[in-house]
């Protein structure tokens, strides 16, 4: 019986490999026959263009910023601040930072939601703070505040658990200076700062012990041991992801809140100041990752006996010099100094590297469509792409740069070099539909509404749990219509005989189906309310992402799904040139993109918008190129198991378990 299970599974692994061995490249019709090579291929392209576009521009999206911070004049100064009496006299000053996850400076203003805090700004004088991060988010708010410096917009990825930072800006200056600290927040403030932090209360619940927060940080302001006391509230922000702004239950959180600070208030010793702001604001539906008016504005109000004559609006990363300052810790505050390489490249060398990238990748996309399926060209670029990504993680940007270009040129010097022009047209394309995205997307702006105005009824209802059913029925229309799209592009593409166009149009269904799920380049409009249902059960925030992850791929699933038949019934050559176009489009963008990042006249919204547009393509090329792979997978298996009877994929247990029941069944 063994025997015989063996020989026929040699037989069977034996024909399969013979098949693919025989098979000539670009003519048959099958599901291999080159086609992963030039799938490979041009998805590496894609890769190591946004490889080598962010190690160009590392200085904008790798690198810290610190803003240079002037001086801050006191309205009641005796001695000018930083000087040796300036800081005597305040040896003893106190203070204490309340800020409030995701408050918008219209909630904070507004007398009907927050009575205290809007009494408190119109005695002291109402003013924001303006999110500098290009991803705002409360990492980068903390880290802006306590610092001065602002991360970079990667730092967004440690949102729910950071390692430690390298300095602790006024946290560190007070320590230096003999004091302590208390913080009564979530877990990020000691993941970063513990070293600097005295004694903590915290919460990793979406701020549902903002109760007992408060309670904590009371207790440290009654105790006088704390120079400095922190009170991070999470409620607003977390009812703000649930339900939205305009929410009862946003309603309610922030009068919580409201009531938090005034008991604070009350509570605050004589010669203790108070700071009131918060990390970032929100979008209308409950966003903060890009950047909306509405979520790069926040909040400012400073309730202390010597007010610091600041302006309406100023910089967020100006208040970690405010708070030292009043502390009379600026002594102490450490200054990073601005990175090395990429001040030295000039806005145009930024956008020559990306473009020279760009055209190596074309070149290697129209030399694969032809008959080579150019598999050598594929393994290099992908060996580029990981040797890239380990060189970046290591800090060794340069390097990365050099090896993506070089070995982009390489492979593209190693074929005949001749840009094919229906790619430039996708190209230029992209360029087109990427220029059409930027502008929709600033036009989209989630801009703050006029001070003072309720949430109406209908807005209430639609802020329900329900919600999250409702919101999932546009999903579903969108895929099903993605699904027709896909058979659409098929016809398409028999009538008009350019693969390469029928590539660029599927990125281009997917941007168009993805607006109307109300996603922009801002990426405040990815629609994290339905996912956010799932962060209180075990493990919910990794199935929150699942399901966010999930809603962004369903476009191009259905995309994939509906034009899957077209891709397979293709040579290998068209396939090529499929996967070409689609390539040639997203790298169009990409271009767009470089000159927003290299252009020095682009302003912090435009470049947020960009890095959402990078963003964009980025998760885009994933979905198109991963759900190619996946579909040439199945096929593939698919065809074996018509051919062959079982599958061609040797798993010893699987074949061990295969053998133990046919044994016991008696075969
Ligand atoms: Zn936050
Ligand atoms: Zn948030």
């Amino acid at each position: 019986m063994s025997a015989r299970w063996n020989r026929t599974r040699s037989l069977i692994l034996g024909r399969c490999k013979q098949s693919s061995r025989e098979a000539p490249v670009g003519q048959d019709r099958g599901p291999s026959a080159g086609r992963i090579h030039r799938l490979g291929l041009a998805g590496n392209v894609v890769a190591l263009a946004v490889l080598v576009l962010v190690c160009a521009n590392s200085e904008l999206l790798l690198h810290e910023r610190r803003p240079s911070a002037p001086a801050v004049n006191h309205t009641s100064g005796s001695a000018p601040p930083g000087t040796e009496a300036g800081v005597a006299d305040r040896r003893h000053e106190r203070l204490v930072l309340v800020v409030i996850d995701g408050l918008r400076a219209d909630t904070a203003f507004n007398p009907q939601q927050m009575p205290f805090l809007s009494r408190l700004a119109d005695e002291h004088g109402r003013a924001t703070a303006r999110v500098e991060s290009l991803i705002p988010s409360s990492i980068a708010g903390i880290a802006t505040i306590t610092t001065g410096s602002v991360p970079p917009p990667i730092s967004f990825l440690s949102d729910f658990g950071a390692g430690a930072a390298r300095h602790g800006g006024v946290l560190q200056a007070v320590a230096a200076d003999g004091g302590r600290c208390f913080v009564a927040g979530p877990k990020l403030w000691t993941d970063l700062y513990g070293q600097w932090i005295a004694a903590a209360e915290l919460d990793t619940t979406f701020g549902r012990r903002d109760e007992r927060l408060t309670e904590a940080a009371l207790a440290a302001i009654a105790s006088g041991q704390y120079r400095l006391v922190v009170l991070h509230l999470g409620r607003v922000d977390a009812a703000a992801h649930h339900f939205g702004v305009a929410s009862a239950e946003h309603a309610a959180a922030a009068a919580a809140c409201d009531r938090a600070v005034r008991d604070i208030h009350t509570a605050l010793p004589a010669g203790t100041g108070l700071i009131a702001t918060s990390d970032h604001g929100n979008t209308q539906a409950g966003g903060h990752a890009g950047a909306d008016p509405a979520v790069v504005t926040t909040p400012l109000v400073i309730a202390a006996q010597r007010r610091p004559d600041i302006d309406h609006e100023m910089p967020q990363s100006r208040l970690a010099g405010l708070i030292a300052e009043h502390l009379g810790v600026v002594q102490h505050l450490l200054v990073d100094r601005p990175s090395r390489i990429s001040s030295r490249m000039s806005s145009l060398l930024k956008i020559g590297t990306v473009a020279l990238a760009m055209l190596c990748g074309l070149a290697l996309c129209s030399a694969t469509s032809g008959r080579s399926s150019g598999s050598r060209q594929a393994f290099a670029l992908n060996s580029a792409v990981w040797l890239g990504l380990v060189l970046c993680v290591l800090g060794q940007v340069e390097t990365a740069l050099l090896a993506g270009l070089s070995v982009l040129a390489a492979a593209a010097l190693s074929p005949r070099v001749r840009i094919a022009p229906v790619l430039i047209g996708c190209c230029a394309l992209g360029g087109l539909v990427g220029g059409l995205r930027l502008w929709d997307g600033a036009a989209a702006l989630d801009d703050l509404p006029p001070s003072g105005s309720m949430p109406g009824g209908y807005e209430l209802a639609l802020a329900a749990p329900l919600d999250f059913l409702v919101s999932q029925s546009p999903l579903a229309i969108v895929f099903l219509i993605s699904i027709a799209v896909g058979v659409g592009l098929q016809a398409c593409s028999r009538g008009t005989g350019s693969h390469a166009l029928t590539g660029a149009a599927l990125v281009g269904a997917y941007v168009v189906l993805n607006r109307i799920l109300g996603e922009t380049v801002s990426l405040s409009s990815i629609a994290v309310r339905p996912g956010f249902c799932f962060v209180h059960l075990p493990g919910g925030l990794l199935w929150a992402c699942l399901w966010v992850l999930a809603g962004q791929a369903a476009p191009a699933a259905g995309l994939l799904l509906g034009s899957r038949a077209a891709l397979l019934n293709v040579s290998g050559q068209d396939f090529g040139k499929f996967v070409s176009g689609a390539a040639a489009m997203l790298l169009g963008q990409l271009l767009l993109v470089a000159c927003l990042f290299g252009s020095p006249a682009s302003g912090q919204t435009l470049q947020a918008l960009g890095l959402g547009l990078l963003a964009r393509v980025i998760a885009e090329s994933s979905y198109f190129f991963i759900g190619l792979s996946v579909i040439l997978l199945v096929s593939w298996l698919g065809v074996c198991e018509r051919r062959w009877g079982r599958p061609h994929i040797h798993l010893p247990l699987a074949d061990r378990a295969c053998y133990n029941l046919r044994a016991h069944r008696g075969l």
